[in-house]
């Protein structure tokens, strides 16, 4: 199948089709996880479909998770059996169908020091084995996901070397999913769907939406025009009660700081780290791509207004790096955080209590004006979110559609058939392996630049051919949505300033 290629010109025509053009079956507003899954669900079960993001796809909380799909196991502490059972299946069916190049087993390692009792280390114990059992009950295999075991001090220390060496005990070891990068699963889900032949129009904000229209604007022109739609579904995050102020969310902050993976010694798992005084919380220190580690995270309540792009408190930044010295060989500081990020998690608002005991469940509410929201969830959900909201608006709204289909839909860059894979078997760099899956040969040769395979600029591990990529197949209309969203170079402001020169020649050569 011809790669699909979402690009300036494409988004042209599709605002000038959608001005002119006759109603859709459903419109989604907001181009997070959740909008992108909805507009795939919607295109495969072949339904005419658009979906407009204000800003840039993933602009959102999308960006700023963990890049965990989780198994589900702080649910099942917490006794959501409901929602742990179905983060592991979403898990299992990311992990082995939909998007296997994009999610890796990574090795998660708690260490067990002095500072952890007995009835700590049983608890661990015992809810690692729960997590194995909820693995195999949701039909992931242990090839894909490896049982959680006990590993020896040695061991400890070749996987993080900085740990603290002081009555080290060995560690307790479990899997669970990561992503290369949660942007990245965005723009494969909302290409996957123009793929199917979803609108994805960037730069368009929706406002005055009722059950079956909504005012677009183009932000890039200024043009505003009228759409209809016989299903309006809000996915707009923590941005939702701005579509419909009747839904009540309760925002809550969650950072993460950026260390260069050397700092931490380059480890191979994420080490984590039980949060003194609490039961079953715990920071990660997880080794990522282009050389980083990323240190999370916080649960703060964040009232008001909300902002475009959520900052980093120093509190947080200050709690971070006193938790994760506590399990440290070295003691790290202000000095060695090379970047910070922070992150809105769309909770529901259910009154009282801590944001960190709130509950991740989704819900599809059905407001006044018509609007059909999709509010809460987690990014490891999306595309059961997405099957939930569209059975609703098909049955609601009397839409002709076929059953749901992604469970058993590859997204763009699968690798169906890793062993025989063309991607794999060329000499093509590790990263953009990992960062394209069986696309990578195709990000190559596509590139219209020279030297396509070198490095945009010594020691970062992204390759022109990317840049080039982002704008002609991936929708990167500007900087920022190659720096921030199509790689993630960004997130450490040194590196974003040695590239943005050459993001800008980029875009004026091939947008
Ligand atoms: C710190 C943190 C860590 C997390 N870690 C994980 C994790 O490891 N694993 C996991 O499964 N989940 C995790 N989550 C949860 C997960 O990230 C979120 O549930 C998910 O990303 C929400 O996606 P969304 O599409 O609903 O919202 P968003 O990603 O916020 O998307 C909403 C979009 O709507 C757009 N928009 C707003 N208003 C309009 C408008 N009027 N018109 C058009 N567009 C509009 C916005 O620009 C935005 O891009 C984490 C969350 C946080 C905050």
């Amino acid at each position: 199948m011809t790669p699909v290629a979402l690009n300036a010109a494409r988004r042209t025509a599709d605002v000038t089709a959608l001005a002119d053009g006759a109603p859709l079956d459903v419109l989604v507003i907001g181009g997070g996880i959740t909008g992108a899954g909805v507009a795939l669900d919607a295109a495969s079960r072949g339904l005419s479909v658009a979906l407009v993001e204000k800003h840039d796809l993933a602009f959102g909380t999308s960006r700023w998770s963990s890049k965990l799909v989780h198994g589900g196991l702080r649910y099942l502490a917490t006794g959501n059996v409901g929602i742990a059972r179905r983060s592991a299946v979403e898990r299992g069916i990311l992990m082995t169908r939909n998007a296997p190049h994009l999610v890796r087993a990574m090795p998660q390692l708690v260490p067990l020091l002095p500072s952890m009792g007995h009835a700590e280390r049983a608890l661990v114990r015992a809810g690692f084995l729960a997590g194995d059992v909820l693995r195999k009950t949701a039909g992931t295999p242990s090839s894909v996901l490896p049982r959680s075991r006990r590993i020896s001090a040695q061991r400890v220390i070749e996987m993080a070397a900085t740990v603290r060496r002081d009555g080290l005990d060995g560690g307790l070891l479990a899997f669970d999913g990561q992503l290369i990068d949660d942007a990245r699963l965005v723009i494969a889900v909302a290409r996957t769907a123009a793929q199917r032949g979803a609108r994805i129009l960037t730069y368009v904000a929706a406002s005055e939406a009722t059950g079956t229209s909504a005012r677009l604007t183009d932000q890039r022109s200024g043009e505003s025009f009228d759409v209809s739609a016989r299903a309006v579904i809000n996915a707009t995050g923590v941005w939702a009660g701005e579509i419909d102020p009747a839904l009540k969310l309760r925002p809550s902050r969650g950072t993460h700081l950026v260390f260069d993976a050397e700092t931490f010694g380059n480890p191979t798992a994420a080490l984590t780290i039980p949060i003194p005084g609490e039961i079953n919380r715990f920071i990660f220190a997880m080794p990522e791509q282009l050389g980083r580690v990323y240190l999370g995270l916080t649960d703060e309540d964040a009232p008001g207004a909300i902002p475009d792009v959520p900052q980093p408190s120093p509190d947080e930044i200050g709690f971070l790096l006193q938790t994760v010295n506590t399990a440290l060989e070295i003691t790290l500081d202000d000095s060695d955080v090379i970047g910070a990020y922070a992150g809105l998690r769309p909770l529901i608002d259910t009154g009282e209590g801590r944001t960190a005991d709130v509950s991740r469940d989704h819900a599809i509410v059905d407001s006044d004006s018509g609007v059909i929201s999709v509010i809460g969830g987690k990014l490891t959900e999306y595309r059961r979110m997405a099957q939930d909201v569209l059975d609703h608006a098909v049955a609601q709204r009397g839409l002709t559609a076929g059953a749901c289909r992604t469970h058993d839909l590859p997204l763009v860059g699968a690798l169906t058939n890793p062993g025989s894979d063309v991607a794999l078997t060329t000499d093509l760099p590790e990263s953009l392996i990992a960062r394209y899956g069986a696309e990578a040969g195709n990000v190559v040769a596509t590139a219209r630049c020279e030297r396509p395979t070198d490095p945009v600029v010594d020691g970062i591990d992204v390759t022109r051919a990317e840049f080039e990529y982002a704008i002609t197949h991936e929708g990167a209309l500007g900087v920022g949505d190659i720096l921030d969203r199509r790689t993630r170079i960004g997130l450490v402001a040194a590196d974003r300033e040695r590239v943005v020169g050459v993001a800008e020649e980029f875009l004026t050569r091939f947008a």
